[in-house]
């Protein structure tokens, strides 16, 4: 029983692994990419850098590996950042390999008990607006209601619980920036460039106010921001963890709703959801009916700062009196490839002063879930994130991606730090907010 369970999942793996096998061979053994993976800094362990993960699916699919057991180890302890990447000399599409193991993986039913539960949870509540949209009001509840902080400072929590309060306290927005003070006459709708937001629903659900900040910005910079009926989640989460079958149901989903809205640019503020709807063009590629469309679709998907920093803003005239430093989120920086982007716009904000943040390329160990499935290893890539954030001296530390937000925060909470961290879009905002006051 067990060898024909090896056999099947070897073969399912080898189905799906050789359709990459290309880029699987592509690799030449070099080496570069092992510095930059944080799983092989923490664990020094050649099956925990992406050398030994292609290594492993090259064995796998060549038939003189097991896929149970260490396979499914080492992949799942990937944080699929894709800082291998963008060191890579020979382009191996790692990210895209990555998701085909882990969908393996989930079929041949080998997968650790977390990552099961995660999929299922991503399954049954994250294709459902209305349950998630009521699950996520709880948590606001929750998190404002001051609860949280209590338990943790009088550490009545512990282990798990306890991060997870810490990252939700870490979802609410930033004391430092203040909030927008009335509706501006720049905010009513005027014709321009026709976008929609992707709401996102963690975006949406806890990070509401990025997602005002973010439509406020772009139509004092000459946009028509329409909405997209129907939009679902993006579905990044679901193929991270190998279900790529409800990715795609997702993804045909935005699709059909991005259409109907008619816009010229689907705009994303979250780095992971951005990278997903790019992808959509090859998660769909062999589905007839859509694979023309995703193409397009993913064709006009623009992250903000790629989005704006392409036009010439309307000046800023709030002066905000901040240090800052950007933290790149690796959705952004290496799954995107947009590197500058943010900095160059929070740079034209009067009174910004832009502090360099050592590692600020590192994953912060949030990846998607991950900080809950593996918290002791997260927590240790997070920790010298933290020292370096510490060392900057700034007030604020800007990243645009929820995962990453709610994981630096949680570190900068948990060890009693009084660094914010806000979107740099939300920079840009408050700089409006005394041109809007004239408005
Ligand atoms: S940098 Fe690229 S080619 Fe070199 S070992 Fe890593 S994955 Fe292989
Ligand atoms: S995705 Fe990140 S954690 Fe995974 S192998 Fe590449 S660098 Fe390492």
């Amino acid at each position: 029983m067990a060898a024909a369970l090896a056999s099947e999942s070897r073969e399912r793996l080898a189905t799906l692994l050789s359709l990459n096998s290309e880029g699987i061979y592509t690799c030449v053994h070099c080496g570069l990419c092992l510095p930059a993976c944080p799983t092989y800094r923490q664990l020094g362990n050649e099956n925990d850098s992406p050398r030994g993960r292609v290594y492993l699916m090259r064995a796998v699919i060549e038939g003189r590996l097991d896929p149970r057991g260490a396979f499914t180890e080492h992949i799942d302890l990937c944080l699929g950042c894709r800082a291998c990447e963008t060191v890579c000399p020979s382009g191996v599409p790692y990210g895209e390999m990555l998701e085909a193991a882990r969908a393996e993986v989930a079929a041949s039913g080998t997968a650790p008990l977390a990552q099961r539960m995660t999929r299922i949870v991503l399954k049954h509540l994250f294709t459902k607006p209305a349950l998630l949209g009521f699950m996520m009001a709880m948590a606001r509840v929750l998190r404002d209601s001051g609860l949280p902080q209590m338990a943790i400072e009088s550490r009545l929590v512990a282990g798990r619980l306890r991060l997870g309060l810490a990252l939700l306290i870490a979802s609410g927005s930033s004391a430092k920036l203040g909030k927008p003070l009335r509706p501006a006459k720049s905010d009513a709708e005027i014709p321009g460039t026709k976008v929609a937001l992707l709401h996102g629903c963690v975006m949406e659900g806890l990070f509401s106010e990025v997602n005002r900040a973010t439509e406020r910005v772009l139509r004092k910079n000459g946009c028509e921001v329409l909405e997209a009926t129907g939009e679902v989640c993006c579905g990044a989460l679901h193929a991270h963890a190998g279900d790529l079958e409800t990715a795609k149901q997702l993804a045909r989903r935005n699709i059909d709703a991005f259409e109907q809205a008619g816009v010229e640019r689907i705009i994303v503020n979250a780095a992971g959801c951005g990278a997903a709807m790019k992808e959509y063009q090859r998660l769909l590629a062999g589905d007839p009916a859509y694979a023309v469309r995703a193409a397009e679709f993913s064709r006009r998907v623009r992250d903000v700062s790629e989005f704006l920093v392409e036009k010439e803003l309307k000046p800023m005239t709030n002066s905000l009196n901040l240090r800052v430093a950007y933290d790149a989120p690796c959705h952004l920086i290496h799954a995107q490839r947009i590197v500058s982007a943010p900095l160059d716009l929070v740079r034209q904000a009067p009174g910004v002063e832009i502090a360099p943040l050592k590692g600020s390329e590192m994953c912060c160990g949030g990846a998607g879930v991950y900080n809950l499935q593996h918290p002791q290893l997260a927590s240790e890539i997070l920790a010298e994130k933290i020292n370096n954030i510490a060392a900057s001296g700034v007030d604020i530390v800007l990243t645009g991606n929820p995962g990453c937000h709610m994981q630096i925060g949680a570190g900068l909470l948990l060890r009693g730090l009084a660094v914010e961290v806000a979107h740099p879009i939300e920079i840009l905002d408050a700089a409006y907010r005394g041109a809007q006051e004239d408005a």
